[in-house]
């Protein structure tokens, strides 16, 4: 059994399918003699599928973005053709007789220990480039390998050194019922998609790609951080039943989906969905949202193929907003940068990418681009006979007022020349995301320029606290449960309710039982969370009054350290709501 950090409750069985195993060595038999020119084939049709790829996106970028921002693929396909880089690996299948993957590996050894050994910063940024192409290469040799194969039977747990968003949601049309990985704190973006798809996650378990192998039966306990490795048919059967028992209780806590959410004495409160996508938003309206608080449409640039242009842009966000309960959505601007890139926004590796050229600030230095989004968004929101349409604009990592008139001034724009076009849109409510402990030490000044806010606070207590959203190893300081991060909250919350401006959470935290009473202890009556954590907050909502949950905040503020407010709000949900207590993960 391993130990590491929850990320998404739930318990899961399954068969391990581990990604990226180019990263991980493995010895194996050399080739029979009669086996090599097979192999040699293999490889160069792993390549010429890779070049193939490569050349698409090239053009389509080109045409949509910009000749300069798509030269990386055309340096990609000169590495693919790199004389010395094939005729390595060439020569280890042909005289070594290693496989085509093994010649992978040792090749990405050699140009490792090469960069490592630079500190020409031009050089070792070429090594994520030869990595790139190396996995894109490895993705297209490891055809069996891949988790729509048949090769894995069962249910997948997913294993992964680090997992990127953009695995998460292609993952095929495998089930993917867990997820381990080595790396990735619990509100890294791989975690809030697990988390939105009500799949069980642990990690921070450490070299979890060397101890479990493709195959391996494996349990993912999201209750308590647990991970086992081939257990005993007893264990398995153990948890496949407590498997069973999540699902139901699950099953039984969405048949409340049509019911409003009102608490014990009677208040409304709003629970609303964060999604990144169309599938998500009928989620939201089968988990019994009333409405979409986030669309984090950086997912839409992430699983397009190349680039989606102001037309596709409309189509998607149309089709989202009739999809979402209420056409109720609050669109989100591309939040791209920290563990989140895209090759053609010319991302270069940064020391601090989250502290660097990342959402807003990116955004502003591709006006073009960022235009394009807020017009497709103007655009989708024009009224529709028949169609609910309730759109709102949100602005991520807005940290100063400067960057929100700015913001203000370019909706004005693209609000004319669609007027001047003669192009159907609307004006929508513009809100900013207060994510940076700036914006929140000036919140009044802010509010004068916008209509609405949405706490971001998983990447605000990550500022505040100074720990890395993504980091294990700093998870215990990067932790919403703090005396810091309460004060800072509930003084935000209490600014916006006196200057009247609308106010929701849109972090991880409202889903969180715990953190979630506390939340609401401090006023705020709106929220947005993954759709799958919807059922269990609504249930949550029918048990707390006003008075009781204010009394809870008012001893939390008393208590000196995140340890005694962790274990405090945890026998308040035991006596609160005892049946909940299963989904109240720390
Ligand atoms: C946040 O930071 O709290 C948030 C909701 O945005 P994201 O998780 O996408 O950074
Ligand atoms: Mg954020």
């Amino acid at each position: 059994m391993r130990k590491g950090i929850v990320v998404s409750p739930g318990v899961a069985v399954g068969t391990a399918y581990c990604v990226h195993e180019i990263f991980v060595r493995r010895d194996g038999a050399p080739l029979h003699a009669s086996q090599v020119l097979d192999e040699v084939a293999r490889y160069e049709r792993a390549r010429d599928a890779t070049a193939a790829d490569l050349r698409a996106l090239y053009q389509k970028v080109t045409s949509q973005v910009g000749e300069a921002e798509a030269a990386i693929f055309r340096s990609h396909e000169t590495i693919l053709h790199d004389p010395a880089f094939t005729s390595k690996i060439r020569g280890w299948i042909v005289d070594q007789r290693q496989t085509a993957p093994q010649a992978l590996h040792r090749l990405l050894d050699e140009y490792t220990a090469l960069f490592a050994r630079t500190k020409d910063e031009y050089l070792r940024e070429r090594l994520t480039d030869v990595r790139d192409v190396i996995v894109r290469l490895s993705g297209h040799l490891s055809e069996a390998l891949r988790p729509e194969s048949k090769a894995i039977a069962g249910p997948l747990i997913l294993v992964a050194g680090e997992l990127l968003p953009s695995q998460v949601i292609t993952l095929g049309e495998r089930e993917v019922a867990g997820i381990v990985t080595q790396s990735g704190g619990g509100t890294s973006h791989a975690a809030i998609l697990a988390r939105s798809r009500g799949i069980p996650a642990v990690s921070g378990v450490r070299g979890v790609l060397r101890q479990i192998k493709n195959g391996d039966l494996v349990v993912v306990d999201g209750r308590e951080g647990h991970v086992i490795v081939n257990p005993s048919p007893e264990v398995a059967s153990a948890y496949r039943k407590l498997q069973r028992e999540f699902f139901d209780l699950k099953d039984a806590l969405a048949e409340n989906r049509d019911q409003p959410a009102v608490s014990a004495d009677g208040e409304s409160i709003e629970l609303l969905a964060n999604i990144n996508g169309l599938a998500d938003a009928s989620a939201a309206r089968a988990m019994g949202a009333s409405g979409v608080g986030l669309f984090r449409t950086e997912y839409l640039f992430l699983t397009h193929p190349d680039v989606p242009d102001e037309e596709e842009q409309l189509e998607a966000y149309r089709s989202v907003i009739r999809a979402s309960p209420n056409g109720r959505v609050t669109i989100r601007t591309l939040d791209l940068g920290g563990d989140k890139t895209i090759p053609y926004l010319g991302h270069s590796r940064e020391a601090n990418p989250f502290l660097g050229w990342r959402s807003i600030r990116l955004s502003f230095e591709h006006p073009e681009f960022f235009s394009t989004q807020i017009r497709a968004v103007l655009r989708a929101a024009a009224p529709e006979r028949g169609v609910a349409k309730d759109v709102r604009l949100l602005f991520p990592m807005i940290t100063t007022l400067e960057e929100m008139r700015k913001v203000r001034g370019m909706v004005r724009r693209a609000l004319r020349r669609l007027q001047q076009e003669g192009k159907k849109h609307a004006a929508v409510p513009i809100g900013l995301m207060l994510e940076v402990p700036a914006a929140a030490v000036c919140i009044e000044s802010l509010l004068e320029v916008v209509d609405f806010v949405s706490i971001g606070s998983n990447d605000l207590v990550q500022y505040l606290m100074a720990a890395d959203r993504d980091n294990p190893k700093v998870n215990h300081l990067c932790q919403p449960l703090s005396p810091p991060v309460l004060r800072v909250l509930d003084g935000v919350i209490k600014t916006c309710h006196r200057l009247k401006k609308p106010v929701t959470l849109c972090g991880e935290m409202a889903g969180n039982p715990r953190a979630f009473a506390l939340l609401y202890g401090m006023g705020l009556r709106s929220f947005s969370m993954s759709p799958a954590l919807i059922p269990t907050i609504k249930e949550l909502t029918r048990h707390l009054t006003s008075r009781q949950t204010r009394e809870v905040f008012e001893e939390v503020l008393q208590l000196k350290t995140s340890g005694q407010i962790i274990r405090y709000t945890a026998d308040q949900i035991a006596r609160l709501a005892p049946q909940l207590a299963v989904w109240d993960t720390a």
